[in-house]
């Protein structure tokens, strides 16, 4: 039995896909059966399995740097066109998804309307849920603690206000 090259067998698993409306060329498309749990491909090469839009990347491109990950400028995960492909650190990988944390990170207004480009207005905070930061509107948040304050004050100004005992006339 002929021994096909890595490149070969990569040839043979992938199809043209439809030329997206941000780029000038098809997709190369991986099939549907041999994507990992991300939808990402994965091709087993030189005993190991190895995403295959990162090997595509590697072969016509060279070696990823370090520390960057590859963005699909076609955002179709199982797309291994390595024109398709940019290495990106993850922030920018992040912030151009289209998942809720990029779309939240673009956002300039928060749901009340403040600033949300405005430096003092923002707060960021890094909760597990959200390693890469996730920003908080300081108006809101005086306006919350607002209405839960005055609630709270309301049954304090409505207790029988102490009078002084009436002196009884000795
Ligand atoms: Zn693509
Ligand atoms: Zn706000």
């Amino acid at each position: 039995m002929a021994r096909t090259t890595p490149a070969e067998r990569f040839a043979a698993k992938t199809t043209p896909g439809p030329v997206p409306a941000n780029l000038d060329t098809p997709c190369l498309l991986w099939p549907e059966g041999s994507l990992d749990r991300d939808g990402y491909g994965r091709f087993w090469v030189e005993g190991r399995v190895v995403p295959a839009h990162r090997w595509s990347y590697e072969q016509s491109r060279g070696p990823i740097p370090a520390g960057l990950e590859l963005d699909h400028l076609c955002t179709v995960r199982r797309c291994v066109a390595d024109d398709h492909l940019d290495a990106v650190d993850h922030r920018t990988n992040v912030l151009r998804s289209s998942g809720p944390s990029a779309i939240n990170a673009r956002r300039t207004r928060c749901t009340n309307d403040h600033d949300l480009t405005d430096p003092d207005n923002v707060r960021v905070s890094y909760p597990p849920s959200h390693p890469n930061g996730m920003r908080k509107c300081r108006a809101c948040n005086r306006d919350r603690a607002r209405r839960i304050r005055e609630p709270q004050l309301a049954p304090v100004a409505t207790l029988p206000t102490r009078t002084t005992p009436e002196r009884t006339a000795a």
